[in-house]
């Protein structure tokens, strides 16, 4: 194998919004793969702050750790205006959060994981990047069909028929709660990777910064901010346990 191939066989695309999931899963890949690019994507997202929170937080995550720093590569953004166009939710339409009749929350946005994962690895497939990795998370998720393990399997198995390719679609965050990723971050960079995910991702749907809670910024009463508020308090409670 040529350094060029072997670099490859080991390069990562990261999903990176700007939420604590993200960036997590990206600290879980620098962690792990000698070359880690990102990819975000702009959807007409009432919380577009996240967008902004990812400029800050790549040259963060890179000043924790100089390898991490060595293997952060490149990022990208792809706009999606018309998943935003076509999907009537309370993601990208300014109402009120709430449970819809089909007994999913109307912030769902049909397709996005399926789009997203789609675009990633048409991205990937350019850069030559063999894993895709995102923060789905079917444990205690808000119920979106397409955060499932089995649609992100079933995923990996259509892009690679359909590219010709050998992806390996990676979702570390799968069977953990809330609180075992904060307690991940911290396995993985410690206190000041905590400090860093509380201090500026971003989580909360209704795109708020103003109000510091302990667990970071939010409104605290989004579906979003509560759990990652619960998760954090767990967390706590873990820590604090002897
Ligand atoms: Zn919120």
């Amino acid at each position: 194998m040529t350094d060029t191939a072997r670099v490859a066989a080991s390069g990562a695309l990261v999903l990176f919004s700007g939420g604590q999931d993200s960036t997590t899963t990206l600290a879980w890949a620098l962690e792990r793969f000698e070359r880690v690019e990102t990819v975000g994507f702009d959807y007409g997202q009432r919380h577009r702050v996240e967008l902004d929170c990812r400029q800050h937080l790549r040259p963060a995550l890179a000043a924790l750790k100089p390898e991490w720093a060595a293997r952060m590569g490149e990022d990208h953004t792809l706009s999606l205006e018309a998943l935003g166009a076509v999907s009537d939710t309370a993601l990208t339409r300014d109402v009120a959060i709430e449970m819809t009749e089909g007994g999913l929350p109307n912030t769902f946005v049909p397709g996005r994981n399926i789009v997203f994962l789609t675009f990633a690895a048409a991205l990937a497939y350019r850069r030559g990047l063999r894993h895709i990795v995102g923060g789905m998370c079917e444990t205690d998720f808000s119920g979106y069909p397409d955060c499932r393990d089995d649609t992100i399997k079933a995923l990996q198995v259509a892009l690679n028929l359909g590219m010709d390719q050998r992806f390996v679609l990676e979702t570390p965050l799968m069977w953990i709660d809330k609180a075992d990723t904060w307690a991940l971050a911290e396995a993985l960079g410690g206190k000041a990777l905590v400090d860093l995910i509380v201090e500026e991702t971003h989580t909360c749907y209704l795109g708020e910064r103003g109000a510091r809670h302990d667990w970071g910024h939010g409104c605290g009463t989004c579906p979003a901010c509560r759990l990652r508020a619960d998760g954090f308090r767990r967390y706590g409670e873990t820590r604090a346990a002897p």
